[in-house]
């Protein structure tokens, strides 16, 4: 797909020996944004009332996503930016540790919300994403993302969450 085409690989980055997935160009075109934004919109499926995002390339994702479908978007941040907290997760990065915090009121309980992302890798920021749905009593229904690396096993430690990939390298 010609959209797809347009991410562009940089070797080492950000870190020597890892080979980074580079969307600029992707978010760069218009014709490659709204391909892959409307991809993402039917990826998410039906029955969803919301979708959730990590900053800050998935807020970009998301906010076109939620325009297309109609539907809202919980904003989850990385730490210290939010007045008010419904949660956080402290979750496990190859070195060291990150955290995720969902704002308060952005999530109801009994809702079906499903995460947009850019990249899956290792899976532990969609799996922190999902555990903040769980936490505000909601319920996550799955995950889109425009790539999918496979071989760092993102969808087999999202055992459970059904992934949709744009593509999966
Ligand atoms: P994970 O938690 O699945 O290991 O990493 C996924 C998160 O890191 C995503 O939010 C994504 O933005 C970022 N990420 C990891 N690898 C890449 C990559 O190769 N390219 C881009 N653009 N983002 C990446």
């Amino acid at each position: 797909d010609e959209a797809l085409d347009l991410v562009a690989e940089v070797p080492d980055f950000p870190e020597p020996g890892v080979l980074f997935r580079d969307l600029t160009p992707l978010f760069g075109s218009a014709a490659g944004f709204a391909a892959v934004v409307d991809a993402l919109g039917e990826a998410v499926g039906d029955g969803v009332d919301r979708l959730a995002a990590v900053e800050a390339r998935g807020f970009v994702l998301a906010a076109a996503v939620g325009y297309a479908r109609g539907l809202g978007v919980a904003l989850v941040r990385k730490p210290g930016k939010l007045p008010s907290v419904a949660g956080r997760v402290d979750y496990a990065l190859e070195y060291g540790t990150a955290t995720l915090e969902l704002p308060s009121g952005s999530v109801a309980a009994g809702e079906r919300v499903a995460i947009v992302d850019d990249v899956l890798a290792t899976g532990g920021t969609v799996a922190a994403t999902a555990e903040l749905i769980k936490g505000a009593g909601a319920e996550a229904t799955g995950v889109a993302v425009v790539l999918e690396l496979a071989a760092l096993g993102g969808r087999a430690r999202l055992a459970g969450l059904p992934v949709h990939a744009l593509r999966t390298l």
